[in-house]
C-alpha cells in the first residue's frame, strides 16, 4: 500500500482494533529532513501537526485554488502574509515556497476550506527571516486540526514564535498577538502598492503546480 501523499510504502495497522482507528504506518523519516517537507498524513512532524487525514473534495480543492489565483486575491493574501511576516520577510521566491507546499499537501480540497483561510494557512508553511537575527514562524492556537479555522463556531487564533526561543512576538501587523482569522482579513489589506510587475510573478506561482495533477486517490 503507498501513501496517498509521499507516496512512500506505508503499512495497515490497528484495522482489527475497535478503540483505534485503522491508521497507516510510514517508514522512519530520513534525519536531514525538514519537518515542513515531511508527510502531513505520517503524523510525526511537529510543525505540520494541524494537517493531515481529513475529509478532502477535490472539485472543491480545484475551484478554491483556482479562486486564490484570481489576480485581486492572491494579490491580497501575499499583501496580507507579508504585513504578518515583516517587511523584507516575503520574497516571490518565498512564497512560491509556501505554494509549492500548499501543492503537496493538497491544502486546497480540504472539505470546506474556503479561500479566506488560505493565506494563514501558507503562513504555516514557511520560516521567516531566516537570515535575520529574527527568524520566525507561525502556529495555530489551541486547535489540532487545519478545519478548525473553517469550522468551529469562534475564530481561530495563529501566533507568532521567534524560531530560536520559542518566544511569541508582541504583536502581529500592529495587532496584539496571537490575531485571530477572520474572513475579511486578506480584503482589509491594501494591495495598491503592489506593481504590475510583481502581481504578475504572484499569478505565476499557480503554474508549477508539482504533484498536484499527478496526485492519485
Ligand atoms: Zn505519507
Amino acid at each position: 500500500m503507498f501513501c496517498l501523499e509521499c507516496h512512500d510504502e506505508v503499512e495497515a495497522k490497528a484495522i482489527a482494533s475497535v478503540d483505534v482507528a485503522a491508521y497507516f504506518s510510514h517508514p522512519p523519516k530520513l534525519p536531514d529532513a525538514s519537518d515542513l517537507d515531511d508527510c502531513s498524513r505520517a503524523a510525526r512532524s511537529h510543525r505540520l501537526r494541524w494537517f493531515g487525514d481529513e475529509d478532502r473534495d477535490d472539485a472543491s480543492g480545484r475551484r478554491v485554488r483556482q479562486e486564490f489565483f484570481d489576480e485581486g486575491t492572491v494579490k491580497s493574501a501575499y499583501a496580507l502574509c507579508l504585513i504578518y511576516a515583516g517587511r523584507g520577510n516575503l520574497p516571490l521566491s518565498k512564497f512560491q515556497e509556501m505554494i509549492d507546499r500548499a501543492d503537496r499537501l493538497d491544502i486546497w480540497s480540504y472539505a470546506g476550506m474556503e479561500v479566506w483561510c488560505i493565506p494563514q494557512v501558507l503562513l504555516l508553511l514557511a520560516d521567516f527571516g531566516v537570515d535575520t537575527e529574527l527568524p520566525c514562524h507561525f502556529a495555530l492556537v489551541r486547535t489540532s486540526k487545519l478545519s478548525a479555522i473553517w469550522r468551529q463556531s469562534g475564530p481561530v487564533s495563529i501566533k507568532k514564535l521567534f524560531s530560536d526561543t520559542g518566544n511569541e512576538a508582541r504583536t502581529i501587523a500592529g495587532q496584539p498577538n496571537p490575531r485571530p482569522i477572520s474572513r475579511s482579513d486578506a480584503a482589509d489589506v491594501s494591495t495598491s502598492w503592489i506593481p504590475a510587475g510583481l502581481a504578475a510573478g504572484l499569478v505565476a506561482c499557480s503554474r508549477r503546480q508539482r504533484d498536484w495533477r499527478s496526485r492519485k486517490r
